[in-house]
């Protein structure tokens, strides 16, 4: 009777706050990690996934055909980056995370046919030892001479942006914007060194310019700084597949706040108030995130704010298609040793990048297997993603044929195809970023996330899903406790 009467000191239920997180890859789910981790932790939070397809993880997929552990999106990420890393010991999955096995590491760029080996001491783009270049035959005399006198480049200040090809031909000339520059970038981004910003993309560069002149000498420097850790594996990923975080992530989230093959239509802002309209209705919210392709962020936003919906809808995306093929143990003996190789658009391939998963990475395939993974389209040739999984196929086949003389038949073969799944940080992005986030002020409560932004691995995308549950946290007057994690 007393405990009836008694005055409400705490009113649980009004201060409660509900936060909409819209988009189930990586981005979005790591933002709902942090917000399920501080809910369990009492902070008096709901929040609502909501998913357009049937299963989370976006392009994170790993799939198992025939004793092969088969990734359909990435299939690792750089270790220097930690979030991920750390996301993964958060999440009790630690003791899965392994080292690419850079013992065998060695890439090939295909030049004339043939491939001829990335020389020693070039990291990413720049040399920093003379006489492996100088050995090359990955470089024409007027390049090798250009790499020597490249030590001697004097420091040059510039806030305006550029193309990383403008960066890499003043250093080195255009043979290395061919040769190396722009087929690492169609690797890693799908890109084109001709429209990708150096200050968004490899800002490192810029400010070796800016410090020493010489990249090749800024990287030495950067390079021997002494390092207390032991070597680190350039590439990390997961005993059982790249999947394994967001399977990890949505064993912790309750059913209850996820929905699946539910896509959001239209978020509007009113009367300080979020709404999100999926599957007929509309639900409401103190906060939203939207983890998702920008264009498709712009296109929900459309309502609530046009200007900020049109920046979002001008960051262009390409799109893969990743070519899985299994062969036997005679195959893989006659591969050469390595990571793989690339392809600068000059061959006039329609492969960008060939992995040699079996050399790469432990407990990928059997030892009588060798498994091949193989990267189209990007921004040079959008076009591949509309072909058939057959032609994909075909084309791939008699790539590989013309390249490595491989005409056995593979065990099976795997076509997965990404459309507008990669972010392009064209020249301008980082300007662009500001804008948008002096338009987003105008939307309280909003947090963008994802792989548009700053950094298009799996690690930034880690950081900027968490980056967003916080902001929104700390927007809502919500404590954020420091967490215990096992
Ligand atoms: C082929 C490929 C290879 C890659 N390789 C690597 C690599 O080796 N290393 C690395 O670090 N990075 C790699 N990346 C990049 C990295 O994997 C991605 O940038 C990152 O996973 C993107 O995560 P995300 O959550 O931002 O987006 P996504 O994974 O695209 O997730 C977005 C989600 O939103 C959902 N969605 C879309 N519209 C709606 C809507 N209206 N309502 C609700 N949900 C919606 C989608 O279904 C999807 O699940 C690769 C990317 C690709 C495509």
């Amino acid at each position: 009777m007393f405990l009836l009467h008694a005055p409400k000191l705490f009113d649980y239920a009004a201060l409660m706050k509900r936060i909409a997180i819209i988009g189930g890859g990586i981005s979005g789910l790591s933002a709902a990690y942090v917000l399920e981790q501080h809910r369990r932790a009492g902070v008096p939070l709901q929040y609502v996934l909501y998913e357009s397809s049937p299963r989370l993880g976006g392009v994170l997929r790993t799939e198992h055909v025939e004793g092969c552990l088969v990734e359909a999106g990435p299939d690792s990420f750089l270790t220097e980056k930690p979030w991920a890393s750390d996301l993964c010991r958060e999440l009790g999955i630690g003791d899965q995370l392994i080292g690419s096995n850079d013992a065998e590491r060695k890439t090939y760029i295909l030049i004339r046919g043939r491939l001829v080996p990335m020389p020693d001491g070039l990291l990413f783009m720049v040399p920093i030892k003379i006489l492996p270049s100088a050995f090359s035959q990955l470089f024409s005399f007027s390049t090798k001479l250009r790499i020597i006198g490249e030590w001697f480049h004097p420091p040059r200040n510039s806030d305006s942006d550029e193309s990383v090809a403008a960066l890499v031909q003043r250093h080195y000339g255009s043979e290395m914007v061919e040769r190396v520059a722009d087929p690492l970038l169609a690797g890693v981004y799908g890109g084109d060194a001709s429209q990708l910003s150096v200050r968004a993309v490899l800002p490192r560069l810029r400010e070796m310019e800016s410090e020493y002149g010489s990249l090749g000498r800024g990287m030495l420097r950067a390079f021997r700084k002494p390092r207390k850790e032991k070597k680190q594996p350039i590439f990390t990923s997961m005993k059982n597949g790249m999947q394994q975080i967001s399977d990890a992530i949505v064993g912790r989230l309750p059913g209850t706040s996820i929905r699946l093959s539910d896509p959001a239509v239209t978020v509007r802002y009113n009367d300080k108030a979020w709404s999100v309209a999926a599957g007929g209705a509309e639900q409401k919210f103190d906060s939203a995130i939207i983890a998702l392709h920008a264009p498709t962020a712009g296109k929900l936003l459309r309502g609530a704010h046009n200007e900020l919906a049109s920046e979002l809808g001008a960051i262009s995306y390409s799109s893969s298609v990743i070519v899985a093929l299994a062969f036997d143990e005679k195959v893989r003996a006659a591969l050469p040793p390595g990571f793989g190789f690339l392809v600068p658009r000059s061959e006039g391939e329609r492969i960008l990048a060939v992995t040699f998963v079996h050399n790469k990475f432990s407990y990928r395939s059997p030892d009588n297997r060798a498994l091949l993974r193989c990267f189209l389209g990007g921004s040079r040739d959008e076009q591949a993603i509309e072909l058939s999984e057959e032609e994909i196929v075909r084309v791939v086949r008699q790539e590989l044929r013309q390249i490595l003389y491989l005409t056995a038949d593979p065990l099976f073969t795997r076509v997965y195809k990404w459309k507008n799944a990669m972010a392009q940080y064209n020249v301008g992005h980082l300007e662009r970023l500001e804008k948008i986030e002096q338009l987003r002020r105008n939307l309280p409560g909003l947090a963008l996330c994802g792989n548009a932004y700053r950094g298009i691995g799996v690690p930034d995308c880690v950081r900027s899903g968490k980056e967003a549950a916080e902001s929104v946290m700390s927007f809502l007057g919500l404590p954020i406790p420091p967490l215990i994690t096992n």
